[in-house]
């Protein structure tokens, strides 16, 4: 736990998000800047700065945290497809050095990304 991190205050309810899901290590919520009609983070409990900086002792966590993604894909009616980014470090555009997964769905995407 990073006491000024904003993902970490936010998995303790500390400040608001609009949860959608808890399970004992992560959290889900909506992104306030969505970039997609659903716009959802799965974030773990735990803080983990960047996909660079977990270890493979994380990798049980990592994959817990990669199955949430269908299943709320699944819940939010996005069966025809999403995307699911991990953005880590800050040349590839990461902004919140929390590890966090995107699922965005609800509109066509376009290969490669630009
Ligand atoms: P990244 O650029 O991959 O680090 O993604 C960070 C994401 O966090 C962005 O999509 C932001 O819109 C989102 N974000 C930042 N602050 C909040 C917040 N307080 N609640 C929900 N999402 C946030
Ligand atoms: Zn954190």
């Amino acid at each position: 736990m990073s006491l000024s991190c904003l993902f970490c205050r936010i998995a303790k309810r500390e400040i608001p998000a609009e949860f959608l899901e808890e399970t004992d290590d992560f959290v889900a919520f909506k992104d306030t800047n969505p970039q997609a009609p659903q716009h959802i983070l799965i974030i773990p409990r735990e803080h983990i700065g960047s996909l660079s900086d977990a270890a493979d002792s994380h990798a049980p966590l990592l994959g817990r945290g990669l199955m949430l993604a269908p299943k709320l894909a699944k819940r939010f009616g996005l069966e025809t497809g999403f995307r699911v980014v991990i953005n880590s470090g800050a040349q590839a555009g990461q902004t919140v050095f929390h590890l966090h997964i995107h699922v965005l769905g609800g509109r066509t995407f376009r290969w490669p990304p630009g």
